[in-house]
């Protein structure tokens, strides 16, 4: 990665004007950026923005752009709210020292398919907040994009879920072959299958199974796992073939459902 001009805003409207007028492109924790040989116009590092943060407000939890996932993994205000699910979806990514630098930001926004985060993110509803003002449904933006240069402020979580993480990987320093966050809404199901080997998709048919029965049976809890491995499309990769992905993912799903259920 090269960087020809390097801007360190103070504002946020500053940083949206460098991205959305001049191009900019965003640096968060600049640990993915710096793994190509891309020269970058004029680097924005949100360093200096106030966007590490885990706090409660109201009836969500704001995480912010530049919280890193050792924060995550270590925040008591998710633990309290969450159990370990936020130390279970990303304590398989490397190390701690790496784990100290890569930030939610620049998760959500580069959309990988092998993220494990976005797969948690997705099945608890998160949405996504972009300066100046809006917000729009998480999955639905790695999904489809944002089509225009933007600035991500912070993500937002319903305080009422909670949801249980399963992964697979050959080894642990690895990308996951295929990873699942289940989760229960208060009102309903959510289920999120990542690394297949592309983006996190939510799985409606199983999520349509499972219903609004907060104990769904050890059967129906079989037949949603069934449900996301049929209305998945899989690839194959150098980790794993569409076929494996596919006959592990049931067992995943099943596993992470009967979690959150009790
Ligand atoms: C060696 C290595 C191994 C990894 N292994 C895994 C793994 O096993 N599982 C996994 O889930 N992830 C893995 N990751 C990815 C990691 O979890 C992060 O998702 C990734 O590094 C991006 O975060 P970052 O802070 O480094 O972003 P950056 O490199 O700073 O930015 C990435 C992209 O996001 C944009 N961006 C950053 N912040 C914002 C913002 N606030 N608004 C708009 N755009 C923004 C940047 O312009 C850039 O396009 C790995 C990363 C590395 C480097």
């Amino acid at each position: 990665m090269e960087i020809l001009k390097y801007a360190r805003p103070q504002s946020m409207d500053e940083a949206f004007r460098l991205i959305s007028e001049q191009r900019g492109t965003a640096i968060g924790g600049a640990a993915w950026l710096r793994t190509n040989t891309k020269t970058i116009a004029l680097g924005v590092d949100l360093a200096d923005l106030g966007l590490e943060y885990v706090r409660e407000a109201g009836d969500h939890i704001e995480i912010g752009a530049m919280t890193t996932y050792r924060e995550l993994e270590t925040s008591q205000l998710l633990r309290a709210r969450f159990g370990a699910l936020f130390e279970a979806t990303v304590s398989h990514v490397v190390g701690i020292q790496l784990r100290n630098i890569i930030t939610v930001g620049g998760t959500v926004a580069g959309r990988y398919g092998f993220s494990d985060l976005n797969t948690t993110l997705c099945a608890l509803g998160a949405q996504a907040v972009f300066y100046p003002d809006q917000t729009v449904d998480l999955a639905e933006f790695i999904e489809k994009g944002a089509g225009a240069p933007f600035l991500l402020e912070k993500v937002l979580l319903p305080v009422s879920a909670k949801g249980a993480y399963r992964q697979m990987r050959i080894s642990e320093n690895d990308f996951p072959i295929i990873n699942t966050t289940a989760a229960w809404t208060g009102s309903g199901w959510r289920i999120a299958v990542g690394s297949r080997p592309a983006a996190t998709r939510l799985c409606q048919k199983a999520m349509a199974i499972l219903g609004e029965d907060p104990l769904p049976s050890d059967e129906t809890i079989a037949s949603a796992g069934r449900a996301a491995a049929d209305e998945l499309q899989f690839g194959s990769d150098i980790r794993a073939s569409a076929e494996y992905r596919r006959e592990i993912l049931p067992v995943l799903v099943r596993r992470a459902l009967m979690e959150v259920r009790g």
